[in-house]
C-alpha cells in the first residue's frame, strides 16, 4: 500500500525545492547504477540505452535481479484478468504497448509509485489550495497506483475505459470532476458530447499526444484558458504544461541530453534521477521534440517545448448491429501487446470497417494471436469482426507516424 505521507513528502518536495539538476545529480546516479545494476558493473562509459536492449539485458538492469520471462509472464497475466493487484518481490510489474511500437515491461517500487504520484499532484494540480478537489481520471486499467490518491482533502474517480461510453459520460457528469485527466480522443468525445454538463477548472491530456486542431476544439468546448498535458510513458513522468501551456521537461528529476535533428528538433536521452529499481539511464527515446525558440513567458527554467511529434493515434469504427462503435487506439494497441517487442507494425482501418495490418514478421502463429485478441476485443464490446488481412511492414517516412490510423473520409470540401 502506498503511503500517503510518502505522497506528501515527495509532493512538497517538488512543490517547495524544485529546481534545475545538475552533473552533479546526474554522476550521483552513476554512481548507484554502477554500484547496485549489474549492467554497469566495471562500465567506464555509459551507453546510450534503448527499449530493444533493455528488454535484452533485463535481468542485468533492475535492482532486484528480476528475471524477464517472470515478469512477462505477470503482467501478460495481469492483463488477461484485468487483476492489476500481482507484486513480483515486492515492487509493481506493468506492461506498456507503447506508442513507440515496441512493449515494453516496467517495475517500480511503492516508494517510486508514491514520489510519481507526488510529484504529479504538485505540478498537474492548479496553485493554491488543493482541498476540495475532485478528479477525474480516465484509463483503461485499473491500478493501485491511482487507488492511492484517495484522501480526504482530494477525492478521485477512476473511469475504466474499457466501460461503454455511455456509462463513462453519465458518471462523469454525475461526479461533477473539478479536474478532468484523459487522453486527447477521450477529451474530444467529452467535448462533442456533454460539454455544457461539465465546469471543469482544470483539463489534463494523458497519454497520446495532444494536437493543435483538438487543443483548441477542446478549450473552447470545454471553457478552459489552457488543456493541460502530462508527457509520460513507460519510461516515467517526463513532462507537464506550465500555466502558459508550454510544456516543460521535469529536468528537476529528469537529466536531459539532446540528440539534435535540427536547429529546433530533436530525439531525447533521459536519465531518471531518483528510480532505483528498474533505472533509465540515458535512456534514448523515439519522441521527437521540437524546442521552443524563445524562454517560455511563465520563467521556468526547465526546457519548453512547442510541441511532440508522432505519437497521435486514431479512433477505429466498428459495427455494432446496425449502430456504429467507437473503440479507443488503447485497445487497438493491447491487441498487438502479445507480439514479440521487436516486431514493428502499422494497424489501418478502412472506410468500410476492414482491417489490414502491416507487420515485419508475418507468420501463422503471429497471425492466429493477433486474430484472437481481435476477436476476444470484438466480443467484450460487442462489434461485428470485420475483414483483415495482413501485409508486409511498410511506412512512408515522409508522413507523420502513425501506428494506428482509420482512413480519412474524402468529403468535398
Ligand atoms: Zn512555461
Amino acid at each position: 500500500m502506498t503511503n500517503k505521507l510518502t505522497i506528501l513528502k515527495y509532493y512538497l518536495k517538488a512543490k517547495l525545492f524544485s529546481k534545475k539538476a545538475t552533473q552533479k545529480d546526474y554522476d550521483k546516479q552513476i554512481a548507484y547504477v554502477k554500484k547496485h545494476i549489474p549492467y554497469y558493473k566495471n562500465m567506464d562509459a555509459i551507453p546510450i540505452m534503448d527499449k530493444k536492449t533493455m528488454m535484452e539485458h533485463f535481468d542485468q538492469l533492475n535492482a532486484l535481479g528480476i528475471v524477464k520471462s517472470d515478469a512477462m509472464h505477470l503482467a501478460l497475466e495481469s492483463e488477461k484478468t484485468r487483476d492489476f493487484s500481482q507484486r513480483l518481490k515486492g515492487v509493481t510489474v506493468g506492461l506498456s504497448s507503447g506508442t513507440s511500437g515496441h512493449r515494453g515491461i516496467f517495475l517500480v517500487s511503492d516508494q517510486e509509485q508514491a514520489m510519481w504520484v507526488g510529484n504529479i499532484l504538485a505540478k498537474a494540480l492548479p496553485k493554491g489550495k488543493i482541498k476540495g478537489h475532485k478528479v477525474a481520471f480516465f484509463m483503461r486499467a485499473d491500478s493501485k497506483l491511482y487507488q492511492a490518491i484517495q484522501s480526504k482533502s482530494i477525492s478521485f474517480e477512476f473511469f475504466d475505459m474499457y466501460k461503454p461510453i455511455q456509462d463513462n459520460l453519465d458518471k462523469l457528469v454525475s461526479f461533477q470532476p473539478t479536474i478532468l485527466v484523459a487522453p486527447p480522443s477521450m477529451l474530444m468525445k467529452i467535448a462533442k458530447t456533454v460539454p455544457d454538463k461539465l465546469s471543469p477548472k482544470r483539463v489534463i491530456s494523458i497519454a497520446e499526444v495532444l494536437e493543435y486542431e483538438d487543443s483548441n476544439y477542446i478549450k473552447d468546448k470545454l471553457k478552459q484558458d489552457v488543456i493541460h498535458q502530462i508527457y509520460q510513458c513507460t519510461e516515467g513522468f517526463l513532462g507537464i504544461t506550465c500555466d502558459k501551456g508550454t510544456i516543460h521537461i521535469n529536468e528537476d528529476f529528469i537529466y536531459l541530453e539532446k540528440e539534435m535533428i535540427d536547429e529546433h528538433r530533436f530525439y531525447p536521452i533521459i536519465t531518471d534521477l531518483k528510480r532505483r529499481t528498474q533505472p533509465m539511464i540515458r535512456y534514448r527515446l523515439n519522441d521527437i521534440l521540437v524546442m521552443k525558440s524563445s524562454p517560455c513567458s511563465c520563467g521556468s527554467k526547465f526546457i519548453g517545448l512547442e510541441k511532440i511529434e508522432g505519437r497521435q493515434d486514431d479512433i477505429f469504427i466498428f459495427k455494432q448491429n446496425h449502430q456504429e462503435i467507437e473503440v479507443f487506439p488503447d485497445f487497438i494497441r493491447r491487441c498487438m501487446l502479445f507480439i514479440n517487442e521487436e516486431i514493428e507494425y502499422r494497424v489501418f482501418q478502412h472506410q468500410n470497417h476492414d482491417i489490414t495490418i502491416y507487420i515485419s514478421k508475418i507468420t501463422d502463429e503471429i497471425k492466429e494471436s493477433i486474430t484472437k485478441e481481435f476477436r476476444q476485443l470484438a466480443n467484450d464490446l460487442g462489434f461485428e469482426i470485420p475483414a483483415f488481412k495482413f501485409l508486409p511492414y511498410e511506412y512512408d517516412f515522409s508522413r507523420k507516424l502513425k501506428r494506428i490510423e482509420r482512413e480519412r473520409a474524402y468529403a468535398k470540401s
